[in-house]
């Protein structure tokens, strides 16, 4: 089965070919460990490990390489702001090492328990400054740069390209109000690759231009060669990145090297939140912590997440999320019906089913088209262990935790004045009244019992 995907930047599905036969290279932009993810960039994740377990499926030999940024990413995604590793170590009273140490294991805690592979490389952007400090000199002795009062920055009129990912015009861009002028750029799209730093900026390296600190592209550049070669295969992050990230990344490391550094890039689409954006102003920007006490299991969110395609906005609603968890536990059931069937299995349909899915996932990642084939076979198939086995194979690529279905079980003996608190509790959380829930969570702990939300209800446990 031959895989296709959508690339960027030709704006069409291809074949995908890699450059070493068997192998597979890809770079995805990692977390800006500033604060928690909220599930909008857990969703990126998901998407990237959709993509290394479709390519595993395939029988490719993948090298998945994540960045931790540590520095440089600034408030924007452009030059203007503080950097939110400096700007969040002064609110929280530590140093960007302790902020960047602490939210890199909350977000390596949230992968694991969303069942992302942990990428082969994680590097931090930190422990990769000589590299990019190289490519800045690089660049300026090529001419592709120029040093100002503030910093070196890159010169998109030097490269012809410059806006090919996103289909922007540089004319338009000096002319459009939109871009705000740095006075010391020669081009308002020109993009810092190091920032000079006064004395009070927390995170600063010795580099030919004095004391400073990277851009932020630039680290993507400098690790993505450094761990996966001049051109690699692909390259994933979210739809923001398009515009000014990526294009800057194509700019700088096509400059630098002389040609083409990645063959395919693959954008994930944006999470909503009823509708519209993700703020935290207005409140709305969930963990995964949030959901799991709302009795929202991490699988629940991944089978909510894998039922959209990853280019097309999926909108988070609590609704929607009761019926990915509803969804979910009948899909738990059903395979269990299947695991302790003992009916004759239809090998010959079973295949047809495993085709129809490698089809769908091989076709640009069609998840959801992947997760209708595998209700169609577990509804329509006899009750049979074979069914359950063709469910394992293809939760290699979903990641749902198939292997764990077991009957629910025995209920430990529960006094009756814990199981009314449990009922209430459970009435309280239809309603969606979580403070209500809490406090009868509380109420169930202080009786002695611990209460747990599973794919089969709540369980209750003596503690
Ligand atoms: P950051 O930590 O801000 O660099 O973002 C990490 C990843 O999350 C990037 O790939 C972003 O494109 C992605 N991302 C940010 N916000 C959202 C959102 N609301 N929905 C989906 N992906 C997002
Ligand atoms: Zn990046």
């Amino acid at each position: 089965m031959q895989l296709k995907v959508y690339n960027t930047l030709t704006r069409k599905k291809e074949l995908f070919v890699p450059v070493h036969e068997g192998k597979v290279g890809m770079y995805s932009c990692g977390p800006t460990v500033y604060k928690y993810a909220h599930i909008g960039n857990l969703r990126a994740y998901i998407f990237m490990d959709e993509l290394r377990r479709v390519l595993e499926y395939d029988g490719y030999k993948v090298k998945s390489v994540m960045n931790i940024t540590d520095v440089g990413h600034l408030v924007s995604d452009g030059d203007d702001g503080e950097d939110k590793m400096t700007k969040s170590a002064k609110e929280e009273g530590k140093t960007p090492l302790e902020i960047a140490a602490f939210y890199t294991d909350c977000f390596m805690k949230d992968i694991k328990a969303l069942n992302i592979l942990k990428p082969t490389v994680c590097p931090k952007a930190t422990d990769n400054i000589p590299e990019m400090i190289q490519i800045v000199k690089d660049l300026l002795d090529l001419g592709y740069a120029y040093e100002t009062e503030d910093g070196i920055y890159f010169s998109v009129e030097k490269f012809p390209s410059y806006g090919k990912l996103s289909g922007i015009n540089l004319a338009e861009q000096r002319h459009g109000a939109r871009v705000e002028v740095n006075s010391f750029k020669k081009h308002p799209v020109d993009f810092a690759l190091w920032k000079k730093a006064d004395a009070n900026h927390i995170q600063q390296w010795d580099s030919p231009w004095g004391k400073g600190y990277p851009g932020w592209h630039i680290e993507c550049t400098a690790m993505s060669k450094k761990y996966l070669g001049e051109t690699f295969d692909i390259h994933t992050g979210g739809v923001d990145h398009i515009p000014i990230h990526h294009e800057n990344e194509i700019a700088q490391a096509e400059c630098w090297l002389g040609h083409k550094a990645v063959n395919y890039w693959m954008h994930s689409e944006f999470m909503l939140i009823d509708g519209g954006k993700m703020s935290k102003s207005l409140g709305n920007t969930y963990t995964v912590d949030d959901l799991v006490k709302k009795g929202y299991s991490p699988m629940d969110f991944r089978y909510f997440c894998l039922n959209v395609h990853y280019r097309q906005k999926i909108n988070f609603t609590w609704e929607a999320m009761d019926s990915a968890k509803s969804a979910y536990t009948k899909l738990c059931a059903l395979l269990l019906q299947h695991k302790e069937g003992n009916e004759q299995a239809d090998v010959k349909q079973l295949e047809n089913y495993k085709e129809q899915f490698e089809q769908a996932v091989n076709d640009d990642l069609n998840v959801p088209l992947a997760i209708g084939v595998l209700w169609t076979m577990l509804r329509n198939s006899p009750k049979s262990k074979a069914v359950y086995d063709m469910a394992l194979t293809f939760d290699k690529i979903f990641a749902l935790d198939f292997d764990k279905v077991q009957p629910q079980q025995k209920q430990t003996e529960v006094p009756d004045d814990v199981r009314k608190l449990v009922e209430l509790r459970s009435e309280a959380r239809k309603q969606k009244n979580w403070a209500e829930s809490d406090r009868l969570r509380d109420e169930i702990a202080k009786l002695g019992y611990s209460v747990r939300d599973t794919a089969n209800g709540p369980e209750v446990e003596k503690k």
